[in-house]
């Protein structure tokens, strides 16, 4: 048995997370309002099937109507185990048909063989026709007492209104990172499998808010490993998550525009097998770590050595840059996933190209850097002073001197030069020159951007 059909949730105390629904649904049942049509809303892998069985034995429980279920009548045991000759679960994905709802329509009206309720529980109710929509409807309109309809969808846009106003709607959180971790924490020492708690982070940030998911990759982890302890290393090799030190080297070398680097990087991870298209996720999740951490937001879901690292990219980079950075390769990302039967040499080319794009890119000034400027020379304007280029030293790919990506920054900051020019020494200096001297001290193309800002400052 896989361990996400062992350990499904099988009561109100059992389940995790979703406490707003499972709240409402526990009143409803201890003061006796139970509807007749219930629309459970949300991302795959959050317990909406889960909660529509919890809710099916606490309708159909010998102790029920009840939100205490005893989970070994008869009838607990016979829903938990999909076979209940009155709970009846349909795929709408497979049976969208208006004949499919017809013959639900049909079957509704008779009584329930043996139970209390007739439970139909419809998963992915979106995917029915609109006929079946309209044939549901007139079951909706005037429901048997003894059935109740559980609906389950992803997508809620794409319900009729007619039918979602005549269900009680409940929407489905995503699981956080830290919630699906002490899931996974749970279920290993039920199993009484040693494992480092590092190890569950990485698991969990792959189930993308999908605690099922992230059960299966679980299971999938332990089979490929194959011991009776789950470690961090088994768990990278298994997710084919590669070792941290790459992502941070590659950002690394993104920050200085190490190009060379980067492209061998890229040569030397399509050698060893890398997937380029996990990588490149990875890679963004990375990014998105750093410039959370950049603005002291607090992330929980990192190990330790991949903190420190974070850490110190965030203090390298300038905040502009890194985000255009993780823009650019979010939109290649988006590209890969358009590619769906691209080779992996293909992705190769794409990912390098994109990468040369964004090294130069990134030489050009930044809009703050440019902002920053101007705002000095206005100031310079202003005093009469002379304009001091290197008042900020902004941490951008431009001002960063070229290192190998492998080495720590050690470059010390440029001593501000001494002033040449007395405050009282004439005239205010002309702004064109200025300006001029400002861009061109950098040997940097005016782009359409600066030459925007150039004109209105
Ligand atoms: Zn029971």
């Amino acid at each position: 048995m896989s361990l996400a059909t062992k350990y499904r949730p099988r009561d109100f105390e059992d389940l995790v997370g979703q406490l707003a629904a499972s709240q409402s649904l526990k009143n409803a049942l201890e003061f006796r309002k139970i509807g007749h049509a219930y629309l459970f809303h949300g991302a795959r892998g959050v317990g909406k099937t889960t909660m529509a069985r919890i809710l099916a034995k606490a309708l159909n429980c010998v102790n029920g109507p009840t939100s205490q279920i005893c989970n070994v009548c008869e009838h607990c045991v016979e829903i938990s185990e999909g076979r209940a000759t009155d709970v009846i679960e349909i795929d709408a994905a497979s049976n969208r048909g208006i004949d499919n709802i017809r013959e639900l329509r049909a079957q509704a009206v008779f009584a329930p063989m043996k139970s209390r309720y007739k439970v139909y529980i419809l998963d992915e109710v979106h995917m029915l026709s609109p006929e079946s929509f309209n044939a549901l409807l007139k079951t909706l309109e005037e429901p048997p007492h003894h059935v109740v309809f559980i609906m389950a969808t992803t997508e809620l846009h794409k319900i009729p209104e007619t039918i979602a106003s005549r269900c009680q709607v409940f929407t489905f959180k995503k699981f956080n990172a830290r919630e699906i971790a002490q899931r996974l924490a749970h279920i290993l020492e039920k199993e009484q499998i040693a494992f480092e708690r590092d190890a569950l982070l990485p698991i969990a940030e792959r189930g993308e808010g999908s605690l099922r998911d992230a059960i299966s990759l679980l299971d999938q982890t332990l089979a490929f490993s194959g011991s009776d302890a789950l470690t961090l290393a088994a768990v990278r090799e298994s997710l084919d998550i590669l070792p941290v030190e790459v992502y941070s080297r590659f950002v690394q070398g993104l920050r200085t525009g190490d190009l060379h680097a980067l492209l061998n990087a890229v040569h030397e991870l399509t050698q060893g097998g890398a997937n380029l298209r996990i990588f490149l996720k990875d890679l963004l999740a990375y990014l998105r770590t750093v410039v959370l951490v950049s603005e002291k937001v607090e992330v929980h879901s990192l190990a330790k050595d991949e903190a420190e690292l974070v850490a110190e990219a965030a203090r390298a980079w300038d905040r502009q840059a890194l985000i255009r950075v993780f823009q650019q390769l979010f939109k290649l990302n988006q590209d890969f996933s358009l590619m769906l039967s691209a080779k992996s040499s293909e992705l190769k080319m794409s990912l390098e190209i994109a990468l040369v794009d964004l090294v130069h890119k990134l030489k050009e000034p930044s809009v703050s850097a440019l902002v920053g400027k101007i705002e000095r020379l206005k100031q310079a304007i202003e005093t009469g002073k002379a304009f001091d280029d290197t008042a900020v030293a902004p941490k951008t790919a431009t001002a960063a001197p070229r290192e190998s990506a492998v080495q720590p920054q050690t470059a010390a900051p440029a001593e501000p030069p001494a002033r040449t020019a007395p405050k009282d020494a004439g005239p205010p200096p002309d702004t064109s020159t200025l300006l001029q001297k400002a861009f061109l001290a950098e040997e940097v193309a005016v782009t359409p951007e600066s030459e925007k800002l150039f004109g209105q400052a």
